[in-house]
Order: structure tokens, then sequence, then C-alpha cells
């Protein structure tokens, strides 16, 4: 029977650093802000602005959504962000993606200041963490999968870890940053020829796969750390992993529920980049 990981105790463990980190910038003078930028109304948009906004609150990071009408113009979108990007006032900015099929986020991956770039969405820091730098912002879900591991003391230097996603927002920078660890890292897809052995090889085994209960009791071992990234609904409506949670925790060492696992931790890390973007070193 596993060990349940729990989201809350890595964000409460953070809390008092960011806290402590957000109060000494404003008593030299530095509010610490994060703008939102949201295209429409998607459900889940809102779901995370919320928890975002409930995290920053705590914090006290200050924030500013900008809500854009879903018939948006690419020209008006970039405008819009442009000013947020200059405005020195602002050191983080969270832009709300997918972005709807008639506009094109790549320009705003080009133009984002790196320092800013709290989510991680920019090209200059994709190069950077691909690079092995520390000055990269890695995007918040993969870097949250490292305070989870850190958090409770778990080794990643020379272990075997398993993916299961090759995402820009997940998988391949999750890769990296676990390979900048040492780890030696196995990166499955819908293309894998054995994921079950993949999965029963791994040490630490991390599903992003958006796939409900995909990994399933017999694909873990019994010495596997099981980090499920995954959030799905599930056929009675209710939110879900990709891992199949009752099977798998009678198999696995260590494992993270859904929901109160990793999507919990991601918006403390959206906190730190910000707090880092206006001058806290973190
Ligand atoms: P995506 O659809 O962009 O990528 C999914 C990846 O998984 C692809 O590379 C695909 O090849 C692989 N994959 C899908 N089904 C598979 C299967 N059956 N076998 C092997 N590989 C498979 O998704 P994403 O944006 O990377 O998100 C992945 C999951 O993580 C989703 O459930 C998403 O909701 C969740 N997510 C969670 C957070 C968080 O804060 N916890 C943040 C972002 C995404």
């Amino acid at each position: 029977m596993a060990v349940i990981m729990k989201g809350r105790e890595v964000v409460e463990a953070m809390k008092e650093e960011l806290r402590a980190r957000a109060s000494a910038l404003r008593a030299a003078g530095t509010v610490p802000k994060l703008m939102i930028l949201r295209v429409g109304k998607r459900e889940d948009d809102l779901a995370y602005e919320k928890a975002v906004k409930k995290r920053m609150e705590e914090l006290q990071i200050e924030y500013e959504v900008c809500e854009l009408p879903q018939s948006v113009t690419q020209e008006e979108l970039e405008s819009e962000f442009k000013k947020f990007n200059q405005d020195g006032n602002i050191h983080g900015i969270l832009v709300f993606r997918p972005l709807p099929g008639h506009l094109d986020e790549e320009p705003l991956r080009e133009m984002i200041f790196p320092e800013k770039d709290a989510d991680g969405m920019g090209i200059l820091n994709t190069a950077r963490l691909f690079a092995g730098e520390s000055t990269a912002y890695p995007p918040c879900t993969a870097q949250a999968v490292l305070e989870l591991l850190d958090h409770y003391g778990i080794g990643i230097e020379g272990k075997k870890v398993t993916l299961i996603g090759r995402s820009m927002v997940v998988g391949k920078p999750l890769a990296m940053l676990l390979l900048n660890r040492n780890a030696t890292v196995r990166i499955c897809h819908t293309r894998t020829a054995d994921l079950k052995e993949a999965c029963l090889d791994a040490e630490i085994l991390v599903a992003a796969a958006g796939s409900a209960g995909m990994v399933r009791g017999d694909m873990v071992s019994p010495r596997t750390v099981v980090i499920d990234v995954g959030i799905n609904v599930d056929k009675n409506g209710n939110i879900c992993g990709d891992v199949d949670y009752e099977s798998a925790k009678e198999n696995a060492s260590l494992i993270t529920p859904v929901p109160g696992g990793i999507g919990s931790i991601t918006t403390s890390v959206l906190a730190k980049h910000v707090l880092r973007g206006a001058g806290a070193k973190l």
C-alpha cells in the first residue's frame, strides 16, 4: 500500500518562504504583481484562474485580469500583450492557452520578456531550460513535479524515470528538468511500443497523457513513485487523473492523488516565478 503524497503539504511548506519574499519586496518598495490574460470564458480557464487568484491573495501578490472577447483579433491581442510586457509594475504574465483557433500564440512566445514569463511559455525560457541554464523559468506544472519530489526527499540523480506524454507544457520540459538533475529519462507517447514494460521498469513514473485511468495497477512495481499530472473528467463527471488510483496505490511505493496532488502545487510555482520576476532570489 503506497504512501500518499499530498500537494497541500508541499504548498504549506512553500508558503512561508514565498510570503516572506513577498513582504521583503513590498518593504523595499516593489509590489509584486501578476497579469492574467484570458480570451473568452472557458470553464477550465475560469477554474484555474480562481485557484490562481486564491494563491496570490494568500501570498500577498497583486493580480489583475484582462479578459478579451472571444472575437478579439490577433492584432488587438498582441497590442494588449505588449502593454503588459512593457509595464514596469507587472512582474509576471499568465496567458491562458490554448488560445481560440483563430489566434496564434507564437508571436507572444517570441515577444515575452523572459523574467516576466511566469508560466515558462516563451522561446527564450524554453531554450534556457533545454540548455540546462538555472536562469530558466520552467512551465509551472513541470516545475511542480520537482517541488513535490524535493519536498518528499525523493532523490532524482541516477534514477530511472518514465514519463508518459511529450507536450511542450509538461512532458518535454519535465524531461529536461529531470535530465538536468541527472536522472535517466525515458519519454513515452502514443506510439511507444511497450508502455507497460517502460512503466514497470521505472523508479519514478510520471503520467501526463490526459487519458483517464490509463496507468493501471499492473503497470506499477512496488518500488515505483507514481506522480499523476493528468486532469480528466470521468464518466460520472468527477475529476480524475491518468492513473487508476485505486489499483495503482496497492502496488506503488508512493503516489499522488487527483485532485489534491500536482495541480495544487502549480499555482505556488506560478507565485514563485512572479516573485523572481519582481527581483526575489528564488
Ligand atoms: P497533450 O494532449 O498536449 O499531450 C499528451 C501527451 O500524452 C502526448 O504527447 C501524447 O503522445 C501522450 N499520450 C496521450 N495518450 C497516451 C497514451 N494512451 N499512451 C501513451 N502516451 C499518450 O496534454 P498536456 O497539455 O501535456 O496535458 C497532459 C495532462 O496533464 C492532461 O490531463 C492535462 O489536463 C494535465 N495538465 C495538468 C496540469 C496541472 O496543473 N496539474 C497542467 C497542465 C496539464
